[in-house]
């Protein structure tokens, strides 16, 4: 992958057609917002202790921060854990995007078990235990100190972070419960500039509700099945990749021009 196309500077394979990435230049992409300072420092310093720890396990310390899983897809194991050369991702079948639900599942005398995106509600503000779980959901193995560095970072700038602890504080303050988060999809069409999303994009829902958009991401408090969501929506990135898109910049999605 070494040829540079001239409209989007993408990286392409020799022989790959032209027009696959963004129409021969029609479609074009903001730049990301600059990442905050510790994800700067992570990712270029020059550091043998923070820097290449950081950066040979990125795909694992995203992965504990997302909001979603990949679906569908069978990955070679064998070959994603290898340990020596180059890194290698190598799938079978249709690869998506899916979540689960708000809570982990309760079953009496057994203490709940809160996984990734779920430890943000269960936990809430509690940051500190956020970063506990998080560290041993991963056997230990990523830095304690880079994770709650990152943990405190995304808390405070990831939008997605903010509204799944927030709706446990306003459970406990108001007693009330929450049984939805609705994730909309009615972002600004203008894909020039990535935007946060704006506040009633995300909404806590109390009671019942009927998604008023078709592809709207809506996250139950109980529910065993993964939900797929759609390419489409301009989420679909940011939940999927908080570390590349910390600020929750909403992505490409159907209608962007
Ligand atoms: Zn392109």
């Amino acid at each position: 992958m070494n040829i540079i196309y001239r409209y989007c500077l993408a990286l392409r394979w020799e022989g790959e057609p032209e027009g696959l990435c963004c129409l021969k230049g029609q479609i074009q992409l903001a730049q990301l917002n600059s990442p905050p300072e510790i994800l700067e420092l992570l990712l270029t310093e020059e550091d043998p202790d923070t820097n290449k720890p950081f950066v040979d396990q990125i795909r694992a310390y995203n992965q504990i921060f997302a909001f979603t899983s990949i679906g569908g897809a069978r990955l070679d194991t064998n070959l994603a854990n290898a340990r020596k050369g180059v890194y290698t991702y190598k799938i079978q079948g249709q690869h998506y995007h899916q979540h689960g639900c708000l809570m982990p599942e309760i079953i009496e005398g057994i203490e709940p078990k809160p996984q990734f995106a779920q430890i943000y509600f269960y936990d809430g503000s509690d940051i500190d235990t956020q970063v506990v779980r998080r560290y041993n959901l991963m056997e230990k193995t990523l830095n304690y100190t880079m994770l709650q560095q990152l943990q405190y970072e995304i808390s405070e700038n990831n939008p997605f972070a903010h509204i799944f602890i927030s709706a446990n504080d306003i459970e406990k303050e108001e007693e009330t419960t929450i049984a939805f988060i609705a994730i909309h999809n009615t972002h600004g069409k203008d894909m020039r500039n990535y935007n946060k999303p704006i506040c009633d994009e995300i909404a806590l829902i109390h009671g019942d509700y009927t998604p008023h958009q078709q592809r709207d991401i809506i996250i139950k408090r109980f529910d065993n099945k993964l939900t797929r969501i759609s390419e489409l929506h301009g989420a679909y990135d940011p939940l999927q990749y908080p570390l590349l898109f910390l600020f929750g910049e909403y992505g490409w999605h159907k209608g962007s021009s």
